[in-house]
C-alpha cells in the first residue's frame, strides 16, 4: 500500500511502476491545492513572476476539472473525508491565500461540473485589492463551499515568538468564525513552512486537521498531505495525479524535498528569486 508499494517495486521498470495505480479510498484520497485562478493567460502573465508559479489560468482549470468530471470523479469537503463520507471515486479540491480569482473565475467553473471545495483564506487580506470580501465568502458557503484559516498575515509561522504564533491561528479562526458564522475546523500552512511547535499550536488553537502542502495521498488524520497544481502542470501530469499513478507523486516529493533544502540554504528570499527565473526560462505547458 502507498509508499510501501513504491518501495517495493522500485526495482521494477518505470513502465511497470508508472501502470500501477493506488486503490481507490482505502481511507486516502487526493487533496489537491490551488492558489489563483486567471481568467486568461494575458492576465497570468501580468502577475508577479512568484505569483505566477503557482496561479493556473481559467482553461487550464476548466480543463482539469472537465477531466474530473469525465472520468467520473465527485468532490468531497475535507470535513466529509475527515468524518469518512467520501463516495468511492472523489478528491479534495483546496485553494490557499483568498484570491479575488477564486470567487470571480474558479467559483463558475466548479459549480457548471457540480464540484465543491475548502477555501483557505489569509484573513488579515480580506476585502483588500485582489483579495475576496466577506460578502464573497459568505456567498461561497452559500454556494456548498467550505471557508477556512490560512491565518492572519501569511508569515512563516517557523521560529515567530509564541504569543504571535498563536495570535496567527487564535485571532484568524475567531474573526472567520465571528463574520461567517461557521465553525472553522481546519489549517492550512502558510508558505508550506512548518515545525513541531506550529502544529502543537494550531491543535492549541482548536484547529481539528492541518493541511501542509508535502505531496502524497491524504490519510484520514489530524495532518493532511495535498499535491500542488502549478502553472507548469500539464493535462497529461494532472491526469496521471488523479489516476494516483505514484511515481508522479514519488518525483513530486523529491522535487519538494529539493525545494526545501534549497529554500534553508539559500534563504526563502534568494530562492523565490532563483525560481522566478527558473519560470522566465521554463517552456510553457511544461511538467511538474
Ligand atoms: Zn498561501
Amino acid at each position: 500500500m502507498g509508499w510501501v508499494v513504491a518501495t517495493e517495486t522500485s526495482r521494477r521498470s518505470e513502465e511497470t511502476v508508472m501502470a500501477r495505480r493506488l486503490p481507490e479510498h482505502r481511507g486516502r484520497t487526493l487533496v489537491l491545492m490551488y492558489h489563483a485562478v486567471h481568467a486568461t493567460l494575458d492576465a497570468w502573465k501580468k502577475q508577479e513572476a512568484a505569483d505566477r508559479w503557482y496561479a493556473v489560468t481559467a482553461d487550464q482549470f476548466h480543463k482539469q476539472m472537465e477531466h474530473l468530471s469525465r472520468a467520473g470523479y465527485a468532490t468531497s469537503l475535507l470535513g466529509e473525508f475527515l468524518a469518512q463520507k467520501t463516495p468511492p471515486k472523489s478528491v479534495i479540491l483546496t485553494f490557499d491565500d483568498g484570491h479575488e480569482s477564486n470567487f470571480v473565475v474558479a467559483l463558475p467553473i466548479l459549480q457548471r461540473f457540480g464540484f465543491r471545495a475548502d477555501f483557505f483564506v489569509t484573513v488579515a487580506n480580506i476585502g483588500r485589492p485582489g483579495f475576496m470580501n466577506w460578502e464573497q465568502l459568505r456567498l461561497l458557503l452559500d454556494a456548498g463551499m467550505s471557508v477556512q484559516s490560512h491565518g492572519l498575515h501569511h508569515r512563516d509561522l517557523t521560529g515567530i515568538r509564541e504569543d504571535l504564533l498563536a495570535d496567527e491561528l487564535r485571532t484568524a479562526k475567531d474573526r472567520l468564525e465571528c463574520n461567517l458564522a461557521r465553525p472553522v475546523k481546519y489549517f492550512a500552512i502558510p508558505g508550506g513552512f512548518a515545525d513541531r511547535g506550529v502544529y502543537l499550536a494550531a491543535r492549541a488553537a482548536g484547529y481539528e486537521a492541518i493541511c501542509n502542502s508535502e505531496p502524497g495521498l491524504a490519510r484520514s488524520g489530524e495532518v493532511i498531505a495535498r499535491v500542488g497544481i502549478m502553472h507548469s502542470t500539464s493535462q497529461t501530469a494532472f491526469q496521471g495525479l488523479v489516476q494516483r499513478r505514484f511515481f508522479r507523486l514519488l518525483q513530486m516529493r523529491a522535487q519538494r524535498k529539493f525545494g526545501k533544502i534549497g529554500k534553508t540554504l539559500l534563504g526563502v528570499r534568494r530562492y523565490e528569486a532563483l525560481k522566478r527565473l527558473r519560470l522566465s526560462s521554463s517552456r510553457s505547458g511544461g511538467d511538474v
